[in-house]
Parts: C-alpha cells; sequence; structure tokens
C-alpha cells in the first residue's frame, strides 16, 4: 500500500507494523484494532477501529475516480458487518466516522470506530485486560 507522504501517522505505522499493535482483522485493504481509552471514559466490550490502509485523511478526502477509494468504505461497512456476526447476543453495533478537527477527529488518517455492548469471543477477552493494558493516549 502507497503510505509515502504520511509522515508522523500512527495508523499508517500500525499498518506498516513499526509500532506494534494487535490486529484482530486484517485484509488487503484495512486492519481493525483496540481503540485507546481516555482514562476513566466507560469502557465497552467491543471499541474498536476500522483503518484503511491508504493514508486517507478523511471522508472529505476521498477520491472516487480512484478504484480503492471508491470501494474502501462499502468494504469497512463489510468489515463491520462481518464483527457483528461474530459478537454475542444481538450483534448490535454502532458505527461513527469523525471527519475534520471539528467533528473531533484526533488522527488524521481515516477510521471508522465500532462499538458494542456485546461481547467478541475469542478476539476481546473480556476477562482480560486488553483493554488496558494499550497505553496511554488515545485514538
Ligand atoms: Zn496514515
Amino acid at each position: 500500500m502507497d503510505n509515502v507522504g504520511a509522515y508522523a501517522c500512527i495508523f499508517c505505522d500500525i499498518i506498516n507494523k513499526n509500532a506494534p499493535r494487535t490486529m484482530y482483522e486484517e485484509t488487503d485493504d484495512l486492519v481493525v484494532i483496540q481503540k485507546r481509552i481516555k482514562p476513566r471514559k466507560i469502557e465497552l466490550p467491543v471499541n474498536i477501529l476500522i483503518i484503511p490502509k491508504k493514508h486517507i485523511i478523511n471522508f472529505k478526502h476521498l477520491d472516487f475516480t480512484d478504484p480503492y477509494d471508491a470501494t474502501i468504505v462499502s468494504k469497512m461497512v463489510c468489515m463491520a458487518q462481518n464483527i457483528s456476526k461474530q459478537l454475542t447476543g444481538t450483534g448490535d453495533f454502532w458505527i461513527s466516522v469523525n471527519n475534520g478537527a471539528k467533528a473531533k477527529q484526533t488522527v488524521f488518517h481515516s477510521h471508522m470506530h465500532f462499538k458494542s455492548w456485546e461481547q467478541w469471543p475469542g478476539k476481546i477477552d473480556p476477562l482480560g485486560d486488553s483493554n488496558k493494558k494499550s497505553g496511554a493516549g488515545h485514538d
């Protein structure tokens, strides 16, 4: 994936394996990682990020004449649906995308938030501390 010009981007570092993070899912086009949580925020059992491998700042910067850009959003939603099918209970979930600083985007590499009150067996251990040991900071 061409990430040339993506300087100091934590998501590009993760995608390029320069910053070790557990990838719950990975395809040719995207990765799924744990969201880092601010201290004292309510922690949902599943609070993850679906991230395109291509450095796209946010959805305002999608170029629909580019085949990758033209299909990546549906691939992200498809991944969300696939994860939903692996969840316990109803599999109900939220997805959201922050586009720009005024919309509370903090990492300027497009990503979709996926949250659920259900469990994701085999991926996120509800009895483990994988939600907590991701370190300081948030993304
Ligand atoms: Zn990036």
